[in-house]
């Protein structure tokens, strides 16, 4: 199957391109990005041969579904990195916390958080493209914390590809900074900016577009791509556990075959809650996606009132970093899905320029149809991880923002998937406050009280990290971020 643009064509790009044209220049004409000309039907029979499917065999037959121009041997090696999650049988545990309320943890991979669901198969990819057309790749992240360690954590070592990842300085957890800095690999440039999320983004984003930059990669004969959600490889892996973790809910007898179910996810980048999207469009029986979001509330905006209105916003940091964001990519694929390339076009350009849309009412309803959001401040999340807590079951403060939408965003008593997005090692010091009222705790002594307080240990592979050494240590200004991308290279 081949992939279409979100802004229409401007007649210098080709009119649609494979999947592996679009993982490896992941930016279409005018800005835009690539989505899939139609996207595959899977129908009941398909759900129901696969009940009973582990995770690898369902993938497969997911990703067949989209006839995408990946070998078969390359697949499989990129679905085995899934055997080493915790439990290679079942990489996305779900778990019962009440009756009606399931959390599917997607955070069993190397780096503790959910960007290893989509990009450890995903470094295997776009290395092995890389190689096949004896091309050298710059992939380019900018990370709100979680997406950088899980990006350098694919890519290192591999051949072909080199990364460059932006991380806002003071913007991510102990542990996240330590899970970047620490790594030691050749290919790796981990850059620290002064900034928030959005200027590292931006940044990223002019890079990508930049002619000139990319005429200076052309003379080292490198070619540039992209890591973020931005980047169609990503989603694909990220639609497959939604339709794992309701087939999971049909094994546990939860629901019955054919129920439908919410989808409750904590969002940033929009990339999880499309994953859930495309998933219901193929045929998951899905009643409405719960978008939930931190103080940074404009996707609730959207939902709730047709705005996206960033004029009288900025950034603002919360304890769930990773959701900080204000431009949520992924925003524009759903755009493109129900309105079409040229409205999309308009409110892109829009967005840009005056720094706001708005929908219509009836472009409003038909978002109203499929989602539903709500926001969750800091010390309402703290209240949601101490309850919790108290019922058994243990969370990091993305998690809890869908606890909340959980509570505001259902009128239906139906069964509900809440994603678990992080382990509770990424974001310790919240979590301790929470349980334990202690503050201004570093995230060590953190893990440590939280370990005391649930009777668990500190995985060793978080508390490794304190030990090693620091191997990245640039931290600069934004403007110099070019510069020193092209001297690493
Ligand atoms: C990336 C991330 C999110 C947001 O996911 P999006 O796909 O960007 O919406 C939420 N929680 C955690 C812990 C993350 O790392």
């Amino acid at each position: 199957m081949n992939f279409i643009e979100t802004r229409g064509n401007d007649g210098e790009h080709p009119l649609e391109v494979s999947f592996s044209s679009a993982i490896l220049a992941p930016i279409a004409s005018y800005g835009g990005i690539y989505v899939p000309k139609a996207l595959p039907e899977l129908g009941d029979d398909f759900l129901q041969k696969h009940v009973n499917s582990g995770y690898k065999t369902l993938s497969k037959d997911v990703l067949a579904a989209f006839e995408i121009d990946i070998d078969p041997d390359v697949i499989d090696e990129a679905l085995s990195l899934y055997d080493d999650f915790d439990d290679a049988s079942n990489p996305v545990p779900l778990a019962k916390v009440k009756d009606d309320l399931f959390v599917s943890e997607l955070y069993h991979g190397p780096t503790r958080a959910f960007k290893d669901m989509a990009l450890q198969p995903f470094g295997a990819v776009l290395s092995s493209l890389a190689q096949k057309r004896n091309e050298n790749y710059l992939i380019m992240a900018a990370t709100s914390g979680d997406t950088g360690p899980a990006a350098l954590e694919t890519f290192k070592n591999r051949a072909n590809v080199q990364v460059a990842c932006l991380y806002p300085d003071g913007g991510t957890s102990d542990v996240q900074r330590l899970q970047m800095v620490t790594e030691d690999a050749k290919n790796l440039k981990v850059i620290g900016i002064h900034g928030d999320f959005d200027d590292a983004q931006n940044a990223l984003k002019r890079l990508l577009g930049s002619a000139t930059f990319k005429a200076q990669l052309k003379e080292k004969n490198i070619h540039l791509s992209a890591a973020n959600s931005v980047n169609f490889g990503r989603i694909i892996f990220q639609l497959i556990y939604h339709i794992y973790s309701y087939l999971e809910l049909v094994r546990m007898e939860s629901i019955n075959f054919g129920d439908k179910v919410y989808l409750d996810v904590p969002s940033g980048n929009f990339g999880n809650a499309l994953g859930g999207y495309y998933a219901m469009k193929m045929g998951l029986p899905v009643e409405k996606i719960l978008i939930a979001s931190n103080k940074n509330n404009v996707l609730t905006q959207l939902i709730k009132f047709g705005q996206y209105d960033l004029r009288e916003m900025s950034v603002v940091s919360t304890s769930s970093p990773a959701m900080d964001i204000l431009k949520s990519s992924n925003v524009e694929r759903v755009l493109f899905d129900l309105f079409g390339a040229q409205r999309t076009k308009e409110f892109m350009f829009q967005l840009d320029s005056e720094n706001h849309y708005e929908l219509n009412a009836k472009e409003l309803s038909q978002f109203q149809s499929i989602f539903s959001a709500d926001f969750c401040e800091d010390e309402e999340g703290k209240k949601y991880i101490k309850d919790a807590f108290a019922d058994g079951y243990l969370m990091d403060p993305h998690t809890a923002t869908c606890f909340k939408a959980y509570d505001t965003c259902r009128d239906k008593p139906l069964a509900t998937i809440a994603y678990s997005t992080a382990e509770w090692t990424k974001f310790s010091p919240t979590i301790a406050n929470a349980l334990t009222g202690e503050t201004d705790t570093h995230d060590l002594d953190a893990l440590k009280s939280i370990a005391k307080e649930a009777n668990i240990s500190i995985p060793a592979i978080i508390n490794e990290l304190f030990d090693k050494e620091i191997a990245q240590k640039t931290i600069i200004d934004k403007q110099d971020i070019e510069k020193e991308i092209l001297a690493f290279l």
